[in-house]
């Protein structure tokens, strides 16, 4: 049910095009609002309205925890189509969500596999990935 879609080339794709891997600059580039609030245990989410993407991040965030929510959320926006899960989720619970999750990490991780900052954290915390929702 849910798309094929080759992460790992449509990630250098964006990469290439812009000249950067920084989730922020791109969310820029590519006109997605980031706005960050109190969300208590949630990491962040987004949304699509209106033909406007918008991405919400946990201001109690490290800023390390801040740069994967937000190449996790733009995941979520550029890999799935928001009326079909919203549609799945409200009709059917026999849909792995978790398989949305899944390419939303995948897509944070070919985006920040080459950023410094990240890699070197990612190795103190190995489960990291698992974990992440
Ligand atoms: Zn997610």
């Amino acid at each position: 049910m849910v798309d094929v879609i080759n992460i790992p080339r449509r990630v250098k794709n964006l990469v290439d095009k812009w000249g950067t891997a920084n989730p922020f600059s791109l969310c820029k580039y590519l006109g997605i609002l980031i706005i960050y609030k109190d969300l208590g245990e949630i990491k962040g989410y987004s949304m699509k309205r209106l033909g406007k993407k918008l991405i919400c991040i946990n201001e109690n965030l490290n800023e390390v925890d801040k740069l994967f929510t937000c190449a996790h959320e733009m995941g979520h926006l550029l890999c799935h189509n928001f009326e079909d899960l919203k549609f799945l989720k409200e009709n059917t619970n026999l849909v792995n969500i978790s398989s949305y999750e899944n390419e939303a990490n995948l897509f944070a991780k070919e985006l920040l596999k080459d950023n410094q900052c990240w890699c070197r954290y990612s190795k103190i915390n190995p489960k990291y990935w698992e974990i992440f929702r």
